[in-house]
């Protein structure tokens, strides 16, 4: 069985841009996209938080992650992956600094990406 925790974009979550977070659920669902390799494997989403915002830096991504730590401990559970959102990977400048801090901090893997149902951009390739 594996926990699984998002970390999604704050911006495109606060304009309700991917409403309900449902991208994610569905992929989860039927095993597509990054959720993919779980193919054969019991999955669960147990945390889905955001990256903090593009002010500031990426420490407040390892911040909100050392909470969300804290709230599972006192339910008894810890997350065995953390998938960093499509929206991050299709559409934050910032992704690189914010993935190099997950996986410095995370202590379980880190998988890039979510779903497979971004759109295509709409300039250039
Ligand atoms: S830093 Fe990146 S992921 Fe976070 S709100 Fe800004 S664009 Fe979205």
């Amino acid at each position: 069985m594996k926990k699984i925790v998002i970390v999604k974009c704050n911006m495109i979550s606060n304009q309700n841009l991917c409403p309900g977070d449902a991208k994610c659920f569905i992929a989860l669902m039927r095993k597509e996209g990054e959720f993919e390799k779980y193919k054969n494997e019991d999955v669960y989403i147990i945390g889905i938080m955001d990256c903090g915002g593009c002010e500031g830096n990426a420490n407040r991504v390892v911040c909100s992650l050392a909470l969300l730590k804290i709230q599972l401990a006192a339910l008894k559970e810890n997350p065995d992956v953390v998938h960093v959102g499509t929206c991050i990977m299709k559409f934050c400048k910032r992704k690189d600094d914010l993935i190099a801090a997950i996986k410095e901090k995370a202590g379980v893997e880190v998988v890039e990406g979510t779903h497979p149902y971004a759109p295509p951009t709409i300039f250039g390739s």
